[in-house]
């Protein structure tokens, strides 16, 4: 017995990662690529043309609303744009009570090997002293540190309360320029951005006499494809706000 195909709408389907979404939902039997939604364009095409799943690959300044008007319009949304901070996530939260049947993934990575780079790093946090982080970007992304870095950082400060570790250790008294970089959750946060580079992050663990160093790398955006699709898949399963596709992964 064949199913209906899921009826998907891409929002900021011209840019680097919509536009390879376009083609992997094109390329999926199970999934129906019914509006691509570029900036300025009418977010109502979506609702006109039946999208259940909408996926936001945009910026920003521009992800929440969209996310929000999603809501307002009876569909789930599946997010890999970054940038969130506590006060948007809270309207999604609250649009969600309001409509309690829907799912909103917003997974800072979907590549696989970041996902579970991510849930190695709060593994291994609480046997290291030292943590830091350093993410890799090309040169037009937007925002610092990635949403990647923020969601690792987060693991970490996990781990580390769980395995009862206080502050890192760090004796810099002056650091006028930020040298040691954003402080997320309590874990030095260093951003790269430099032409050639898609998305890297390397965790760094220091105990006395050792390191460990977790490394993942994007070398191309399809490596982002199959989380995209797991996410439109499996949103409408998933009720309420999901932050990371390691909530629809088993992972221990
Ligand atoms: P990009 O190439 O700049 O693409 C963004 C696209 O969104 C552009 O085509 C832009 O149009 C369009 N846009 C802007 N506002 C819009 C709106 N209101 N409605 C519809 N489209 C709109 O950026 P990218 O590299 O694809 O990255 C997109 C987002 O995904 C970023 O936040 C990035 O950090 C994130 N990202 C996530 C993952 C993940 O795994 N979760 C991986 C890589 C990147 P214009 O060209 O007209 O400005």
């Amino acid at each position: 017995m064949t199913s209906t195909p899921i009826p998907v709408a891409v929002l900021g389907p011209n840019g680097r990662m919509g536009s390879e979404a376009c083609r992997a939902v094109d390329a999926a039997e199970d999934l129906e690529l019914v509006a691509r939604i570029g900036r300025g364009d009418d977010l109502d095409a979506a609702a006109q043309a039946g999208a259940e799943v909408v996926v936001d690959l945009t910026v920003p300044s521009a992800a929440k609303a969209n996310v929000l008007w999603a809501l307002d319009h009876g569909m789930h949304a599946v997010v890999g744009t970054t940038g969130w901070d506590e006060d948007a996530l809270a309207e999604v939260r609250e649009a969600l009570d309001r409509n309690p049947r829907l799912g909103v993934l917003i997974a800072p990575n979907f590549a696989i090997g970041a996902v579970l780079a991510m849930r190695f790093a709060e593994i291994a946090a609480r046997y290291y002293e030292s943590a830091e982080i350093i993410e890799l970007h090309h040169p037009a992304k937007v925002d610092a540190p990635s949403g990647t870095a923020r969601h690792t950082a987060a693991a970490i400060a996990r781990g580390r309360a769980a395995g009862g570790l206080g502050a890192v250790p760090d004796a810099t008294e002056t650091d006028p320029l930020r040298a040691r970089g954003a402080v997320v959750d309590g874990v030095h946060v260093h951003a790269v951005r430099l032409r050639g580079l898609v998305a890297h992050e390397e965790v760094l663990f220091g105990g006395v006499g050792e390191q460990l160093t977790l490394r993942h790398d994007s070398f191309d955006r399809v490596s982002f494809m199959p989380g995209v699709l797991l996410g439109i898949r499996e949103v409408a399963s998933h009720p309420g706000l999901t932050l990371g596709l390691d909530g629809y992964l088993e992972l221990g």
